[in-house]
């Protein structure tokens, strides 16, 4: 039949069943909650916030997730109209009453004539039909193990471990250097895959300290249940013994400072590149549980980070995710099953927002499927572009790990001025083009 069913009724669900059903198509939502509940969910509700209640920033020119937030509105989201209702005084940022704002979501689907819930948690891939996977960082262990089962168990992680990710164009290059280990870098690419930034000893033990005094989070209770497997906060490390980094991923040896060649380091901190664009760089082992405002005040002590932005900071958290770049197409379909598409969070996108953004996307890519027509392809240079772009395609499969929209992301605007000094008015550029792309998009997508 041309029912579009979807599992999972949080922030993507909840926004692809809206816009499906927008666009004439009937929807059932299969949720399990309140049945089964999550450690971090507390209501039956749909598009229920698990943490804060917190949209960031609204700043639509000068702030990549501001300006999703603007493309989402343009797409008639119901959850951008839901948390513009139900918008709560925080400056710039958008912060919703987080009650008021699930259940005007809720009420506002379960009105619409097209759309019908079904209390029901769904353990396994359907063999045919229309749907879409929209289960979120805590998919239900038997849907995980069937997801497993169907791509195998590399291709979907139940942790994150995030690396800080850094800027490129904020990295000093008169401290830091390109060079694999052993110089195996041949090609362009290779030769620019990770950048080295040297210490020496007492830098090296100052930064142990920094570690070791940090201030961190704690895990939340019912989070680690029987799935941590290790992959250790590089502060744990530390606290094995002040060496331990230095014989890990800190090790100072097959590399040579070409600004300093007859000096040994003592240790040396490796990024990689993250993205194709080469915008994006990660510090290589360094997941961290450290508070955010202490990673960036650590990570600033390395040399040549001195002046790091950071496109994301650290984390370890669960989160079930898919291997996207390997998985899923342009689309955001399962190859293997393209009946099947994947939406929020199980994608590796990060975040409320761009959850929601993923929903949306994937609400249109359905409804136009059960139709019998195509969309054109979303722009890159827009904020869901970007971000559908990068998850599908544009990141490094092998280190792939969740991804908050960022300006990194973006193809880079012809004419404007690299760097710290030209940050507002690149960032005015990249806004300007994705909404005038965007505009264009909605246009042609009817
Ligand atoms: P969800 O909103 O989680 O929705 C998935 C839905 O699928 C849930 O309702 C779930 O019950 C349902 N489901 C799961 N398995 C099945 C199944 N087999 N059958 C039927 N239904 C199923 N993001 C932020 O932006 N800010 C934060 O502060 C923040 N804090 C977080 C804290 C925690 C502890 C966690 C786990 C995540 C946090 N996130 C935060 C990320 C946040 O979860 C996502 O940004 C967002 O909720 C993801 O939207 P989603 O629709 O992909 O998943």
């Amino acid at each position: 039949t041309d029912t579009l069913h979807i599992v999972g009724g949080g922030m993507a669900g909840s926004e692809a069943a809206w816009q499906a059903a927008s666009a004439g198509i009937d929807v059932v939502i299969h949720e399990m909650r309140p049945k089964t509940g999550t450690f971090a969910h507390k209501t039956g509700d749909l598009a229920e916030m698990v943490c804060s209640n917190s949209f960031r920033s609204d700043d639509d020119e000068q702030n990549a997730v501001g300006l999703l937030h603007w493309e989402m509105r343009a797409a008639g989201s119901l959850i951008m109209e839901m948390a513009d209702t139900h918008r709560l005084p925080a400056g710039g940022a958008l912060a919703v009453d987080r009650e008021a704002f699930s259940q005007g979501v809720t009420e506002r689907l379960m009105r619409h004539p097209r759309i019908r819930r079904e209390d029901t948690e769904i353990t396994s891939l359907p063999a045919d039909g229309h749907w879409i996977f929209a289960t979120g960082p805590l998919t239900s262990d038997a849907l995980g193990q069937a997801i497993r089962a169907e791509t195998g168990a590399e291709a979907l992680a139940f942790f994150d471990a995030i690396a800080p990710i850094v800027h490129f164009d904020s990295i000093d290059l008169s401290k830091a250097w390109f060079q694999s280990r052993y110089d195996k870098g041949e090609t362009e690419e290779e030769r620019t895959a990770y950048l080295n930034c040297p210490m020496d000893r007492d830098q090296y033990e100052a930064f142990i300290d920094a570690l070791l005094t940090a201030e961190k989070t704690a895990f939340h209770e019912g989070e680690t249940a029987g799935y941590f497997d290790g992959c250790l906060p590089i502060e744990v490390m530390a606290e094995r013994g002040r060496e331990t980094l230095r014989h890990g991923p800190m090790k100072p040896v097959g590399l040579t400072n070409p600004h300093a060649p007859d000096i040994k380091a003592h240790a040396i901190v490796q990024l990689r590149r993250d993205n194709a664009l080469g915008t994006l760089y990660n510090i290589v082992g360094f997941q961290t549980k450290m508070k955010y405002g202490a990673q960036a005040d650590v990570f600033r002590m390395i040399p040549g980070l001195e002046n790091a932005r950071f496109a994301r900071l650290g984390g370890i958290h669960r989160n079930t995710f898919l291997n996207s770049p390997t998985l899923l197409d342009a689309e955001l379909r399962l190859k293997s099953r393209p009946h099947i598409r994947f939406a929020g969070q199980v994608t590796g996108v990060e975040g409320y927002v761009e959850s929601s953004a993923m929903g949306l996307l994937a609400g249109r890519l359905a409804a136009a499927a059960i139709k019998g027509h195509s969309l054109p392809p979303v722009p890159a240079t827009t904020a869901t572009g970007a971000l559908v772009t990068h998850i599908t395609g544009g990141a490094e499969a092998k280190t792939f790990q969740p991804m908050n929209v960022n300006f990194g992301l973006f193809p880079p605007v012809e004419g404007l001025k690299g760097g710290r000094r030209g940050r507002r008015d690149r960032y005015k550029g990249y806004t300007d083009r994705a909404k005038a792309d965007w505009t264009g998009w909605l246009g042609a997508a009817g």
